[in-house]
């Protein structure tokens, strides 16, 4: 829509008067956040840590922290990075202000912020053979070292490669292998709260876990996390409010859902790994090759990364609702899957009694007007 038309702005905010659902939207940088916002967001319901670590000025201390080779030069790369983190943060609470902001803690596998492995090795492959031709000459000192290096680095890739990463080392079991990144990324969190409250700049983080499965994992990384969050509070002798909670986007997480509640003050489906692993489709390559093509056949009615699977996927967040209300009553629930801006799965979180959507900032007012239009039909 076009948002300087004064008819769609006045029948947004008629939608706004009639919607039960909360509309969120999914924002990494405080301009999608801003944008968002403009666009009439109620508040961040993802923030994907990892693609911050992307950057140009930090990537070398990812890496630095993935090759370390002890704790120490770990702590060294982290306290480099953490500065960074807070800068994020910072700029996300300022633009929200009042609102909001639901941090995932990182979640892909580390070895996405390396080199590619075939790269690597076409690299030392090419240095061996340019060294053999230049032995013994003076041009051959300099690559020596930096076949060392390009060596080293495939060493750890290999050393790092998993046979399935999507259902490897990464979510929380990444937090729990390397607990030093989640104590730095709460750091982050709490003294960027900190320093926003002592500015008068009112924050609401809500720390979000990804890809739990055990509520024994939830247990675990939260208390690695309120210990990190207490600690820094009381540094800056500052009191945050603020809430921990999960993601649901594995099948034993719905199934188990009232354990969850009793550690997790919300919960948040990730539809795309929940559509993913109750398919056991690869959502990787649901685009492309075999997979693209066979969705193409209609054998399954709809593609389920594109249409949510309501009698599947939906059964489980239908559970896990029931499951997690169950033990928490208050639970606040909400989805930030692809599928949170698609308005027919906007219909279908308004019947489970969901508290909010969030979906990319675009496609924050179809889901204003969609969330009205649930609302209105379930009064017939
Ligand atoms: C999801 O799985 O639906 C989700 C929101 O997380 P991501 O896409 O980052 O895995
Ligand atoms: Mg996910």
């Amino acid at each position: 829509p076009d948002l300087k038309d004064e008819y769609i702005l006045e029948l947004l905010r008629w939608a706004d008067g009639f919607r039960e659902l909360g509309v969120y939207a999914n924002a990494d940088y405080p301009r999608d956040a801003k944008k968002a916002r403009e666009l009439g967001a109620e508040g961040i319901g993802l923030c994907r840590t990892e693609h911050m670590f992307f950057e140009t000025d930090r990537l070398p201390h990812v890496q630095r922290m993935i090759l370390a080779r002890s704790d120490a030069e770990r702590d060294e790369a982290l306290a480099a990075l953490l500065p960074f983190q807070r800068e994020d943060f910072l700029g996300l609470f300022r633009t929200m202000d009042g609102q909001p902001v639901t941090i995932r803690l990182i979640d892909p596998p580390l070895h996405e912020f390396l080199p590619n492995h075939d790269g690597l090795l076409h690299d030392v492959t090419e240095l061996e053979t340019r060294l053999e031709l230049l032995k013994g000459k003076p041009e051959a000192e300099g690559l020596e070292e930096r076949l060392a290096r390009k060596r080293r680095l495939l060493e750890a890739v290999e050393s790092m490669r998993e046979t399935n990463p999507m259902l490897g080392l990464r979510g929380v079991r990444l937090g729990i292998h390397l607990p030093a990144l989640v104590r730095m990324q709460v750091r982050a969190i709490f003294e960027a709260a900190c320093q926003c409250t002592r500015d008068g700049v009112r924050v609401f983080p809500k720390v979000m876990i990804p890809l739990i499965a055990h509520s024994n994992e939830l247990h675990v990384e939260k208390e690695l996390l309120e210990a990190e969050a207490r600690a820094v509070m009381k540094e800056q002798g500052v009191k945050v409010a603020y809430q921990l909670g999960t993601m649901i986007e594995i099948p034993r997480a719905a199934l188990t859902a009232d354990q969850l509640a009793e550690e997790a003050e919300f919960f948040s489906f990730g539809t795309n790994d929940l559509t993913q692993t109750t398919y056991g489709i690869s959502r990787d390559d649901a685009e492309t090759g075999f997979l693209s093509e066979y969705l193409q056949k209609r054998i399954l009615p709809e593609n389920p990364f594109a249409t949510l699977d309501q009698r599947g996927v939906g059964s489980l967040m239908e559970l896990a609702v029931k499951l997690g209300r169950g033990a928490r009553p208050k639970l606040n629930i909400g989805i930030c899957g692809e599928h949170g801006g698609d308005p027919r799965t906007i219909a279908f979180c308004h019947r489970l009694g969901l508290d909010y959507v969030s979906c990319s900032p675009f496609r924050v007012p179809i889901a204003r007007l969609a969330a009205a239009h649930a609302a209105l039909r379930s009064e017939t």
